[in-house]
């Protein structure tokens, strides 16, 4: 009972992914554990355990954690010189947290635009 391809808005999926829900109904779980989506929806049946996002929430990650954490180094060194055991409390902490919190949404956001697009994401396709 999947929609048809023209009726999954790929913003709005992509967006209910990256929020954790259900890019079909917005209302179910996406994610099961911190990194595996669910087999299917619980409330609308949509099946996304087939779904594979390899290699692009990573990147994804890595790109946006690097496009906060560098310049924000760069900045503190020129503005502050801070000593160097700063630099070493700081950063790292910072770029784990953001790692952390972003990885996930970033493959929701990925599986919902999988989904939108209809893409297969998998090797059963
Ligand atoms: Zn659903």
């Amino acid at each position: 009972m999947s929609l048809p391809l023209d009726a999954r808005p790929k913003m709005s999926s992509a967006l209910r992914g990256l929020m954790g829900a259900c890019p079909a109904c917005g209302r179910g779980r996406l994610m099961k554990s911190y990194l595996k989506q669910v087999d299917r929806c619980a409330q609308c049946g949509e099946e996304y355990g087939h779904m594979r996002a390899d290699d692009a929430p990573p990147w994804m990650t890595i790109l946006i954690v690097g496009h906060i954490v560098i310049p924000a180094v760069l900045h503190m060194e020129q503005a502050y010189q801070p000593e160097s055991w700063v630099h070493f409390a700081i950063w790292p902490a910072l770029t784990l947290a953001l790692t952390m919190v972003l990885l996930p949404r970033c493959k929701g956001a990925v599986l919902g635009l999988l989904w939108s697009t209809g893409a297969p994401g998998s090797e059963r396709a």
